[in-house]
């Protein structure tokens, strides 16, 4: 069984209209529903909790943890940030959606900005660049996002293990939309659509692409810290 906890700071849903009534449950709840299957178990956990949510105990039980945030990266205690990148480090896998670029977490373990650029209401064509990725598996060739914010370039990030989309938008940006990183013995998906107040993750190919990401990100290691061994030669005869 793969354990996911997704994490939603769970704030536009109770103070927007046009987010309550696509999330009425909240985010989270949503992308809960429809990662579960008989080899996923999910659970979820908001900004409001205890430590967020976001115990040591409740990551020594995530394999992957999902990030949803945006209004409210700053209240994020930066001892929970550093605690989610120490697991990562250690092999949990990380899937940052939208607007966590800016998250706390996902800042730390780029080491840039992760600035972009951004306008509300565009059309996006999010077209796969590389299908042969785990991640495209099963997803058609383009997926039309009728309303979608617009997120484009230049995206300050560090350069992506893999990129396997890439996002077009009305307005003529372009966007590095879906990208891998590896971090430690950690697997790191950011993924860009999912505007709060637009219905993006109603949409079956987004569904299939979050969860063919948690398959991905899942541990290929058992977790631990990378060590750092005094090691002796192996060649006869030598200290
Ligand atoms: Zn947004």
């Amino acid at each position: 069984m793969i354990r996911v906890t997704v994490w939603n700071e769970f704030v536009h849903e109770k103070t927007r209209k046009e987010a309550a009534e696509c999330y009425p449950e909240g985010i989270h709840n949503y992308i809960a529903d429809f990662l579960k299957d008989e080899n996923i178990v999910v659970r979820t956990a908001y900004l409001e909790q205890p430590e967020h949510g976001l115990t040591e105990e409740v990551l020594n039980e995530t394999d992957v943890l999902i990030w949803w945030g945006h209004k409210a990266h700053d209240q994020v205690k930066n001892e929970v940030a550093a605690r989610v990148q120490n697991h990562v480090l250690a092999g949990m896998g990380f899937v940052v959606l939208h607007s966590g670029h800016h998250s706390k977490p996902f800042k730390l373990l780029m080491g840039t900005t992760c600035n972009l650029k951004w306008r509300d209401n565009d059309r996006e064509r999010l077209w796969c660049i590389n299908p042969t990725h785990p991640i495209a598996k099963g997803v058609p060739e383009y997926i039309e996002l009728e309303n979608e914010e617009m997120y484009g370039e230049q995206f300050d990030i560090p350069k992506p293990d893999d990129i396997i989309y890439l996002g077009w938008f009305r307005g003529g940006e372009v966007f590095r939309s879906g990208c891998t990183f590896t971090r430690g013995n950690g697997k790191i998906f950011y993924f860009q659509p999912g505007h709060e107040t637009h219905p993006t993750y109603h949409n079956p190919a987004i569904q299939q692409i979050i969860k063919n990401a948690v398959l991905w990100a899942a541990p290929a290691l058992s977790r631990g810290k990378i060590p750092v061994p005094n090691f002796k030669s192996l060649e006869a005869g030598r200290a």
